[in-house]
């Protein structure tokens, strides 16, 4: 029996205790999207900029909209004006090019690093060690416009637990680390099959798609 998108949203909830949810509503309709809208959430994740301004153009102005995907360069002026957080932030280059476009837009950006913890090859992100050059270098002081909340990752796609929790303990240790002297306050790792992993590993924040719309 397929359930309902309501029951799914108000089933993980109950499931993440004071954790965010934010819903990847990515590839899914304005239908579906406003459904869930009903629900009370408020916070939504693309990972694509074209479909994400679409989506706020046709969706209430009261929603906190999450950029996950891979961001080119070129396509931050579009959404600077308005983004709540982009959690993908994967190189230096788009640090420059978001703190330029926050700065123009008259705002403050905030943004989560993304860190590889995946065994996987192709998953996107900083290494720990390329982010703790880049925290011990200073080199985020010259980025007034923009205000790093925390960290995001991915674990590998697999059903082995072990290797998740694994992956998932690493990132919240790396945080834990860094988190009083640089102010962090979210910590972003859990999707529709290893949420319930991750919140156990100290999420603050999961991303779940798949799970609510299923
Ligand atoms: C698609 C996506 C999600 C959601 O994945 P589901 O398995 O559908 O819950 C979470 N995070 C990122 C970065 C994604 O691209």
């Amino acid at each position: 029996m397929s359930h309902s998108i309501r029951e799914n949203i108000t089933q993980i909830r109950q499931e993440i205790g004071n954790a965010e949810l934010v819903v990847v509503s990515k590839y899914r309709s304005i239908e579906e999207l406003n459904q869930v809208y009903e629900t009370n959430q408020r916070n939504f994740a693309e990972n694509r900029v074209q479909e994400l301004t679409k989506k706020k153009e046709l969706m209430p102005d009261d929603i906190h909209w999450h950029m996950i995907g891979n961001l080119q360069t070129n396509k931050v002026k579009f959404i600077a004006p308005f983004i709540h957080l982009i959690q993908s932030v994967d190189r230096i280059k788009l640090l420059k090019e978001i703190n330029k476009e926050a700065k123009k837009n008259n705002r403050v950006i905030p943004i989560l690093f993304q860190v590889h913890i995946a065994e996987e090859e192709h998953k996107f992100g900083f290494s720990l060690y390329d982010l703790t050059t880049m925290i011990e270098s200073n080199q985020l002081s010259e980025f007034n416009n923009i205000e790093v909340k925390g960290l995001m990752g991915m674990a590998t796609n697999t059903t082995d637990k072990k290797i998740v929790t694994t992956e998932f303990i690493k990132l919240k240790s790396f945080f834990d680390k860094w988190k009083n002297q640089m102010n962090w306050s979210t910590l972003s790792m859990g999707m529709s099959g290893d949420y319930i992993e991750a919140i156990e590993c100290g999420s603050t924040l999961i991303r779940v798609g798949s799970k609510i719309f299923q």
